[in-house]
């Protein structure tokens, strides 16, 4: 006799196992774009988990000759200052332009790699 296990629920647990926090995070990234705090949030991990897989993402994407990580750069809410030309990937703290310290944190998505026209 087997015991009364719901075959449904077993399946759906193995197919949450099937894919790690980094190919969800890379799934969710093909889609749209998000700051590291929705995808912790969607994932169920830690901004900091994220941005370590982020890392790594952005690393395999290097040689990958059809996608690329894109960063969306940091923007401020209240002036819509964009922070284009900052080098670090962290949150500023506050708007050179207005001083408003509303910032929105910088988002990434992954975008196909525009090298069919050349
Ligand atoms: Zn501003």
């Amino acid at each position: 006799m087997k015991p009364p296990v719901s075959g449904k629920d077993k399946d759906e647990v193995s197919r949450m196992d099937e894919h790690t926090p980094r190919q969800r995070i890379r799934a969710l990234l093909c889609e749209g774009d998000w700051s590291t705090r929705d995808l912790a949030q969607c994932v169920g991990i830690s901004e900091r988990q994220v941005e370590e897989h982020l890392q790594h993402i952005a690393r395999s994407l290097a040689r990958n000759h059809t996608q690329h990580l894109l960063v969306l750069p940091s923007r401020c809410v209240h002036c819509g200052f964009t922070f284009r030309d900052r080098k670090k990937l962290t949150k500023p703290s506050r708007c050179p332009r207005c001083r408003s310290e509303m910032i929105a944190p910088p988002r990434y998505t992954i975008r196909e790699r525009d090298n069919k026209q050349r």
